[in-house]
């Protein structure tokens, strides 16, 4: 499944709620793999880091290859998510024969959000460097200020979360990922639009398996697995 849509859609944690209830198989996210690289301070890293941080796109070799890499693991073999990944033509159509070679039908999720919310909760959004939750300073902010409620950990804020790097990553957006919707459909690939604003997370990742299920293209069975999934707060909330 590819997850698409804007940054600050929501991509992330409806990646999470969805591997819990209707689709199986790991999350991979393009930004994570490339942080981790940043984090671990190798070539790779430092060629991505000021891109990241500027809120451009980094160049499509080195995604595709960490992606070719990622889905050669034996745990991809049942298929999985994908967050922030294709993001340029030449992504999608490195994707499209990759994933035709493992025997995969995609599928892809438009999570829909206007641009003025997007910067509203990217702007306060704050995530704990240990554990990864997400928190809106405004909507769904920590018990103490600045501290996560699960770690104790000090929270910080993303490098491109500022408001000229959200700007810039919605122009990108624009620009050179939102045409590939229509390269999807043109190449007979599903295209799922989903409402990202305005519910909680569950019930957008409830709307979004009931329309897969409706379609045949997920698991009927996983509903019971969605309940045990991790509480999370309403939109307005965002836990992007
Ligand atoms: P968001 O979806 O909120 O922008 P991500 O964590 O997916 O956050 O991506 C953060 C940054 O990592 C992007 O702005 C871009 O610089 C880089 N990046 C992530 N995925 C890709 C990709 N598929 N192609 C090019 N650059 C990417």
């Amino acid at each position: 499944m590819i997850l698409f849509g804007p940054p600050g859609s929501g991509k992330g944690t409806q990646s999470k709620l969805l591997q819990q209830s209707c689709i199986p198989g790991p999350h991979i996210s393009t930004g994570d793999m490339l942080r981790q690289h940043i984090e671990a301070g190798d070539a790779m890293g430092r060629g991505a880091e000021h891109l990241i941080k500027a809120g451009k796109l980094v160049a499509d070799e080195t995604v595709n290859e960490l992606v070719k890499q990622r889905l050669s693991e034996p745990d991809c073999r049942g298929g999985m998510i994908l967050d922030g990944y294709p993001r340029t033509l030449n992504q999608a159509s490195v994707l499209l024969a990759l994933i035709s070679t493992y025997g995969f039908s995609p599928v892809v999720v438009h999570l829909v959000v206007d641009n003025e919310r997007i910067v509203a909760r990217l702007s306060g959004r704050r995530i704990c460097p240990v554990c990864g939750t997400l928190y809106s300073l405004k909507t769904n902010p920590p018990k103490v200020p600045g501290i996560c409620d699960l770690d104790g950990a000090k929270l910080v804020t993303r490098p491109d979360d500022s408001e000229p790097v959200i700007r810039e990553r919605l122009n990108q957006y624009e620009l050179q990922t939102r045409p590939l919707l229509d390269y999807f459909r043109r190449e007979g690939v599903p295209v799922f639009e989903i409402g990202g604003a305005g519910s909680t997370p569950e019930q957008i990742s409830n709307r979004i398996c009931d329309e897969l299920r409706a379609a045949g293209l997920a698991h009927a069975s996983a509903r019971k697995r969605a309940k045990r999934g991790v509480a999370l707060t309403s939109d307005a909330g965002v836990r992007n």
